[in-house]
This record gives structure tokens, sequence and C-alpha cells, in this order.
């Protein structure tokens, strides 16, 4: 248990008669990258927003950094960080001065230093006394989640990190995403694309119709699948094959 950071047990939740999640299961350790894959509706924000206290589940229980998401939801929340699709940046502050802000409201000691360690470390220096509005699209989606590391949180879910994103500005976030959990950090990340999820995930799990329906490393869900069937072509021997042929039988006998 020591090791878990996210234990989530036949975990339910239905919008009136709509049943979106039917007994979800699995486990994400310490450090590590989980992906949760599913189409458009399967329920993957649902799920987040459960582990992240902002809705409550119908049944089954859900365990992030070891307190359950319905009784203690207070210590949840301060283990965790959601960045969203969309960038909760403030577009007429500065880079440093959003920094600056959540820093404040988290309480920390010297705002300004926090700030300026976390502009150096995502790439954004230079840019630091510009305002986000002028920010390319990467680079937004990197001071929020930057924004979402002030004050290390040991959890972090990241709901669709790179939708939206141009190819370069997709491989620059993973870089950042494989930084973050190399430092020991936990991230629970959605994605829609399969590349990304085989890119980053240490685990996959697969949320479809309510269920997990297949979960684990990218090598063992390969193994799931029956391997490339061989196609047999009936090839026409050369006249050099049959004449070679013909003429090793007769040397043999
Ligand atoms: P995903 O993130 O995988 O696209 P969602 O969790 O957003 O899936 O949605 C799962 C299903 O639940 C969808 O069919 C969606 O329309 C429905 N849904 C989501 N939120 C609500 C809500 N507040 N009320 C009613 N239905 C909802």
């Amino acid at each position: 248990m020591q090791n878990t950071a996210i234990q989530v047990r036949d975990l339910q939740k239905s919008y009136k008669k709509l049943n979106v999640l039917k007994g979800v299961n699995f486990s994400v350790e310490q450090g590590s990258i989980f992906a949760l894959l599913g189409s458009n509706g399967a329920g993957k924000t649902t799920l987040v927003k459960i582990l992240t206290t902002l809705l409550k589940q119908d049944g089954g229980t859900a365990i992030v950094n070891g307190f359950d998401v319905a009784s203690q939801p207070d210590h949840v929340r301060q283990a965790i960080s959601l960045t969203g699709q969309f960038a909760a940046v403030d577009e007429m502050l500065t880079g440093q001065e959003n920094l600056i802000m959540i820093a404040r409201l988290r309480r920390l000691k010297q705002p300004r230093q926090v700030a300026d360690e976390l502009l150096t470390r995502f790439g954004l220096i230079d840019a630091a006394n510009r305002r986000a509005s002028t920010y390319s699209g990467g680079m937004r989606r990197r001071l929020d989640l930057a924004m979402s590391l002030v004050g290390t949180p040991p959890i972090l879910f990241l709901d669709e990190p790179t939708t939206g994103l141009d190819p370069e500005a997709r491989i620059e976030m993973w870089k950042v995403v494989k930084e973050l959990a190399d430092g020991g950090i936990t991230v629970f990340l959605t994605t829609q694309y399969l590349d990304e999820a085989e890119q980053l995930a240490d685990r996959i799990a697969i949320l479809h119709e309510g269920k997990i329906i297949a979960s684990g490393t990218l090598a063992e869900l390969k193994q799931l699948f029956p391997p490339a069937q061989k196609e047999y072509v009936e090839k026409q021997p050369t006249l050099e094959e049959i004449f070679l042929a013909i003429i090793g039988k007769k040397e043999e006998h």
C-alpha cells in the first residue's frame, strides 16, 4: 500500500439514468505515469473529477495519497493538482505574476523565488515579464503546468494535456511530464491520443462502457492481441529451382 498513490475499487457513477462508471478498478504506483485511455464520452473526466474531489461517486472507494476522496477530501486536495485541457492562466498577468499569485494563494514563504524557479524549469524565464496573452499555446500550457506545481503536490492530474497543441509543443510537453515523473511525482493523465500513452505511460488502462477493459504496460497490452497473421502466397518455382530440385533428387538416388 505504501507505494500506491491511487487505489480505485468498484467505483460507480451515474448521471440520472446514464450509467457512466460501472465498477472501475485500478491502482497507480507512486512516481509512475498512468494513462487512462477512452473514447469521447467514456467517462474519463468523470473519473478525474471524482479522484480530485470535484464530484462524489455513487459507490465504491477511491484512495488518493492514502486518503479517501469521499471522507477526507481536504487531505486529498492538499496532495494533488489538476491541470485541465483549458489552461487556467490569467491572460492579463505576466507569467511571473501568474505564478506569484498562486504561490501567495498557497501561502508559500517566498513566492517570487518559487515563481522564478518554476519559470526557469519550464523554459519560460525569458518570457517571465510578458503578459500570458502573448504566449504561444505550448508556452501557456507549460505555464499552466508550472502553476499546478506550486507547492509541489505529489500527485498530478493531467486531463488531456496536449489537446490542441502543435507537434513540437506536444513533444516539449511530454519531456516535461517525463521529467516530473523522474523526479518522483505521480502523474495520472487522460488522453485520446494513443501515441501519447505509448510515449509517456508506464501503465495504460482502457475505459470502455463503464469499466476498465484492459490494463497493463504497453508490452502487456500488445500481448493481448493475437500476433499479426501470416499470409501464405503460392509461389511458382522458377525453372532454375525445378532444374536444381530434379538434379538434386537424381543425385540422391
Ligand atoms: P470523457 O471525459 O471520457 O469524454 P465524460 O466523463 O466527460 O467522458 O462523460 C461521460 C458521459 O457522461 C458522457 O456521455 C457525458 O455526456 C455524460 N456527462 C458528463 N457530465 C455530465 C453531467 N454533469 N450531467 C449529465 N451527463 C453528463
